[in-house]
């Protein structure tokens, strides 16, 4: 008896759960990935999440070969054709797979479901809680974080499980094909974070120091204080389960210790089971707001702001915090969570930019972009989703830069143009006199922008805006 594992997004054997599934009921086992060329066409597709994905593959396959009996095996083309082929080649009797919660993909699952012969085994994998494992008292959907992640705590948690043994037949793979051949080119200024499970078993490592005072440090983007796994759990080369019982296990050796930093952290991980299931439950908030009130908000298309919009994502705006987040973004494909909420704020309520421009932008950008998580935080931040941030509570891009980066580090270390401006202005840039610049080597509006809005005015612009279409 031999069975398919249609492996996509959980980019390990360990804990991977249709593979442990698979193996316990099969003796022959086939991990099974299709690269399909269609989907590397996509425009939204950037360097960094390809390279990290390609890397991650790769991975899979050489761990997977290096072991007795076992392999990956690669096939180019559609999914449901290279699936109906592999499975008339080996006599399969059933496929597995795992989960996956973005419209387009349960949508796919469905076709393939439907149109082979066999039958396809479909598990939660993922996130810790799925659909509607956690429902409030009157049976309906979270619409709250807060109450959600109550009841995410209380709930039992499956722990990783290791697959039984198995084998891989000897069956033909196709090379996994190269960035180039897939059309990527790394982009000569960008540094790229490597995937991989190892890769992502070391950031866990590293972790274990700087969870103790998450809670602290985990807003100061330059202090380099959270876990930086979310590329990891993007496609998961480490599993959700495993970071979470990691966390416990590090609690359970520390009895009397202080864990309120562990606690916040693992309150991430509910964020993220949190958005997975409002985009499971309203599968239309990927295209529309999640509160309707706002769906005929008339935003700026890139093309209509366009000078803003180019100012806005190559960090020359004249908001230095805002610059120095958009610039790490463009350099590296990741951005501190700080920052994507400020960025997005000033996006929304000082230029009024389209939110689904934005997304377009920070899905191609972004090395751990994540549908559920980014619909999340970018409606979240233009007060248009579940849960958000109220519309007439305006980040005020001064004060988080004062707030959160009081020494200019972190934005010192991504808009160089700054590096020898004094703490006390390097908030605001543009308020140093002529001799102040001369002092210090800048000349505001020609090495460095002056700021290309006035915030006070747009806050109130933004305030009156949506005061309006409430009151339509
Ligand atoms: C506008 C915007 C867009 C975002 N887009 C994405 C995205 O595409 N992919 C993504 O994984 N996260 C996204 N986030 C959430 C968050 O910013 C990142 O998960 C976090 O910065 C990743 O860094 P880390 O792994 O060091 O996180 P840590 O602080 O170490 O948190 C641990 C894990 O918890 C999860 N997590 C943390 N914060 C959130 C959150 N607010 N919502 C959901 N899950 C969270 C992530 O999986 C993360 O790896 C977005 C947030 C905002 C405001």
């Amino acid at each position: 008896m031999t069975a398919i594992v249609w492996i996509r997004r959980s980019l390990r054997e360990h804990d991977n759960t249709a593979l442990v599934k698979a193996s316990e009921e099969h003796e022959e086992v086939i991990p099974f990935y299709v690269v399909d060329d269609n989907y590397f066409s996509n425009a939204t597709l950037g360097y960094p999440r390809v390279s990290f994905w390609h890397d991650s593959l790769k991975e899979l396959k050489e761990n997977l070969s290096g072991q007795q009996g076992k392999d990956l095996v690669v096939r180019k083309g559609k999914p449901i054709e290279q699936l109906q082929k592999i499975v008339e080649e080996t006599g399969a009797d059933a496929v597995y797979h795992n989960k996956d919660y973005t419209p387009y993909a349960r949508e796919r699952d469905e076709k393939v479901a439907e149109k082979l012969d066999v039958p396809v085994n479909k598990f939660k994998d993922v996130v810790m809680f799925e659909e509607k494992e956690i429902l409030t008292n009157s049976g309906t959907s979270y619409k709250v974080y807060t109450y959600f992640s109550k009841k995410w705590f209380k709930k039992e948690k499956r722990r990783p499980q290791e697959v039984e043994d198995y084998t891989t037949p000897d069956i033909d793979s196709d090379e996994i094909p190269s960035l180039k051949e897939l059309g990527f080119e790394k982009p000569d200024d960008m540094e790229v974070w490597e995937g991989g499970r190892e890769n992502g078993l070391d950031r866990i490592e590293e972790f274990k120091d700087k969870i103790w005072n998450y809670d602290e440090n985990r807003d100061y983007a330059w202090k380099d204080s959270t876990s930086k796994l979310s590329p990891h759990l993007r496609f998961g080369t480490v599993s959700i389960r495993e970071v979470f019982w990691e966390a416990e296990r590090i609690k359970a050796r520390n009895p009397d210790s202080d864990t309120s930093g562990i606690k916040t952290w693992q309150e991430e991980l509910a964020w993220r089971d949190f958005y997975m299931q409002v985009l499971y439950n309203w599968p239309e908030t990927a295209e529309k707001p999640f509160l309707e009130q706002y769906e005929d908000i008339e935003w700026r298309s890139k093309e209509e702001a366009e000078e803003d919009w180019e100012a806005f994502i190559n960090g020359k705006t004249g908001y230095p915090f805002v610059d120095a987040g958009m610039r790490q973004l463009k350099r590296t494909g990741w951005m501190h969570n700080r920052l994507r909420m400020v960025v997005t704020s000033f996006a929304c309520k000082d230029l009024w930019l389209d939110w689904k421009d934005l997304h377009e932008y920070f899905k191609k950008m972004f090395v751990d972009a994540e549908k559920a998580s980014m619909i999340g935080g970018i409606q979240w931040a233009y007060s248009i989703g579940t849960d958000a941030q109220p519309y007439f509570r305006v980040f005020n891009p001064y004060s988080q830069s004062e707030d959160y980066d009081p020494d200019g580090e972190y934005i010192k270390n991504w808009v160089p143009e700054l590096e020898d401006v004094p703490d006390e202005h390097i908030h605001r840039p543009h308020k140093m006199n002529q001799i102040q610049q001369e002092n210090y080597g800048i000349e505001i509006g020609e090495d460095y922008p002056r700021p290309i809005v006035n915030h006070d005015e747009k806050r109130k612009e933004a305030i009156e805006k949506f005061e309006e279409v409430r009151e339509d």
